[in-house]
């Protein structure tokens, strides 16, 4: 079984801040990642709140960026995913596809999962043209796509296809949730169109030529058609790979020290990347101070 001193679940913002600041600490600790380095701000259009960038940075680049001071630091990171993980009253196991690991602290920094369209709307053969994250697409070109919702993440999405697709923002009710200079930027672009309260009601495959989309528009039935949809309904915290067991303990873990839980799994509505840089490097200062205190 492997050990460590520090396991931390995720290499978004957090993950990643924390992981450089204990490796710079002489900590042994290990990252783990079961998607892509970097995590959900390889989605962002353009960050223009981050210090340091006074023009703004792509999403995908400050990642990049975040990604190379991982490896320059020489912060081990583990490309698994964390399947469960389990306490028994000293050290946390974390089991993954290939393997189990022991700690002393933990770091939960997994970030949140997208709220899901319910399966009674989706014909299963739709699936495969539905995502929740505009990375996914993979940089579609000339492609027609319907974003849902109707928050910054939908209003980001639609600026970062605008330039090479046609977008259609489908937005259930009159109220719009996203940064009022998002949508000022949105409205002057001639390949985004708004459609406020238009409901979805049904997703149907059409073969190799797309989805077909029902809709309740104010009331009258409408259909779509478009290449993909790019789903930003709300996200949640991403805990999933904890048993209930286990969940009930984590406050305790947490006054304990033992634990730590950083960035948007516990940000609620302030899920921005600063912030979670800065979650992660206080708890990695914290644990630091322990491991001092310990050994005084
Ligand atoms: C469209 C969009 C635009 C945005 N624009 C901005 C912006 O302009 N400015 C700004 O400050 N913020 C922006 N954000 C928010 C920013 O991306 C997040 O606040 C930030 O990424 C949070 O970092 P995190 O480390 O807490 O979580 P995440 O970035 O979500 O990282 C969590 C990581 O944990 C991994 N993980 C999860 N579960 C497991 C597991 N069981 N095992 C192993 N790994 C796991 C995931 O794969 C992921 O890589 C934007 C977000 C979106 C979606």
């Amino acid at each position: 079984m492997m050990h460590c001193t520090v396991a931390i679940i995720g290499a978004g913002p957090s993950g990643i801040a924390a992981g450089v600041q204990l490796t710079r600490c002489g900590i042994p600790t290990v990252v783990l990642e079961g998607g892509a380095v970097g995590g959900l701000l390889r989605n962002a259009h353009w960050v223009e709140n981050y210090p340091a960038f006074p023009n703004g940075i792509k999403g995908i680049d400050l990642a990049r960026r975040m990604e190379e001071q991982l490896y320059a630091i020489g912060v081990e990171l583990l490309p698994q995913s964390v399947q469960a993980v389990d306490w028994d009253g000293k050290q946390f196991y974390l089991v993954t596809s290939t393997q189990t690991i022991a700690c002393e602290f933990l770091v939960i920094a997994s970030g949140t999962r997208p709220r899901l369209l319910p399966d009674q709307i989706v014909e299963k053969a739709a699936q495969i043209r539905i995502f929740y994250q505009v990375v996914d697409l993979n940089q579609p070109h000339q492609a027609k796509i319907a974003i849902l919702g109707a928050g910054d993440a939908a209003f980001d999405y639609a600026l970062n296809l605008a330039a090479d697709n046609a977008v259609e923002i489908l937005n259930r009710t009159e109220r719009k949730r996203c940064l009022a200079l998002l949508w000022e930027r949105a409205k002057c672009l001639p390949t985004i169109r708004y459609t406020p309260n238009a409901e979805l009601l049904w997703v149907e495959s059409e073969g190799a030529t797309g989805l077909r989309l029902t809709l309740s528009c104010a009331g009258k039935t409408e259909t779509r058609h478009v290449d993909y949809l790019l789903v930003a309904i709300g996200r949640e915290p991403n805990l999933g790979f904890l048993n209930p067991v286990f969940a009930q303990q984590l406050v305790m873990l947490e006054t304990a020290g033992q634990l730590y839980r950083i960035g948007d799994v516990q940000n609620g509505i302030y899920r921005q990347t600063a912030i979670a840089v800065g979650d992660g490097l206080k708890a990695a200062m914290q644990i630091y101070h322990q491991i001092l205190e310990v050994s005084k």
